[in-house]
């Protein structure tokens, strides 16, 4: 199966009556369709996922037409993300916090945030977790959900990002829960390093110092065909090495239990995405 190839994407204004959706812009790219289909399929529901094309301002009209035409529920993708935590009037779990919604419930519209959680468990399933020292590369939306995430988990959290003030910036909002910052790329005596930059999206290597830090767990949370540069390194250096595959498919399992209250077939979804 070719994962590079892209899903059938309906303009927000065009797409005819379903059941769930992913929203981005764009949002060809997507592997949920894949995903979401494969479980319907092993589990013999008669249920549609599809993608549909919805630009950031017109997000509220978009929304009021899939409610309209029947929709349950969606997933929001880049650049949706914060806009959909604005349009949910209540949320569940920590994605008031984090304002960031991935989910919504169409129904209740009740909001919530899969990425952190499936984060958190794919390091679970490498034995990281609470007592670890975590540095997060990046100072994104995504990095600041995982400083939440990460420092609520138990774990001692430090933070490197290629622009100073934006790093600074974000440790200053987070009140305390970011242990220190890092001024170079040097990996010495953490257990967790995570790619939250961009940069292997556009295949930059950050020039990570592995030196001392093989017992560390390094984790991309971009995916792709091939891995990014920051992985390469890692493994070159003989450190364990994860991409975003297995994240963004903890993050579909459970958008998929929070829609439907039944457990979700994740080895078919794995399948679904290639792993
Ligand atoms: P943002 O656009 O919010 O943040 C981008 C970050 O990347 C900034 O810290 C920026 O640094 C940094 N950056 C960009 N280019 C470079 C570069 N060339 N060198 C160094 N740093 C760079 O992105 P998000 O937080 O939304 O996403 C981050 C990554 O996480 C993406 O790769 C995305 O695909 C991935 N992701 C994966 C998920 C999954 O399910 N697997 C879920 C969610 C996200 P600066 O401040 O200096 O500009």
């Amino acid at each position: 199966m070719d994962i590079s190839e892209e899903v059938e994407v309906f303009e927000w204004r065009d797409v005819p009556s379903g059941d769930f959706a992913v929203l981005g812009d764009p949002v060809g790219h997507s592997l949920s369709p894949r995903m979401h289909e494969a479980a319907y399929r092993v589990l013999d529901l008669d249920l549609t996922y599809r993608a549909v094309r919805v630009p950031y301002e017109d997000f509220g009209e978009a929304m009021d037409r899939l409610r309209s035409l029947g929709y349950q529920g969606v997933n929001c993708t880049v650049p949706l993300k914060e806009v959909a935590f604005e349009w949910c009037p209540s949320f569940l779990g920590l994605a008031g916090e984090l304002g960031s919604v991935n989910t919504i419930n169409l129904v209740t519209q009740q909001g919530t945030n899969t990425d952190l959680p499936g984060f958190l468990k794919v390091c679970e399933d490498f034995g990281v977790g609470s007592g670890a020292r975590v540095l997060i590369l990046g100072a994104g939306g995504t990095a600041r959900s995982l400083v939440v995430g990460c420092s609520r988990a138990g774990m001692d959290v430090w933070l490197w990002n290629r622009s100073v003030d934006r790093r600074d910036r974000l440790v200053g909002e987070m009140d305390g829960r970011v242990s220190g910052v890092m001024d170079s790329l040097e990996v010495n005596g953490f257990d967790l390093v995570v790619n939250a930059t961009s940069a292997s999206l556009s295949g930059v290597d950050l020039g990570v110092n592995w030196e001392g830090g093989s017992r560390a767990l390094a984790f991309e949370l971009a995916y792709g065909n091939k891995l990014s540069p920051f992985l390469v390194s890692a493994r070159d250096a003989g450190l364990r090495v994860i991409d975003g595959f297995p994240m963004l498919v903890e993050q579909g399992a459970l958008a998929f239990e929070y829609w439907l209250g039944k457990a979700a077939p994740r080895e078919a979804m794995l399948r679904a995405v290639g792993l």
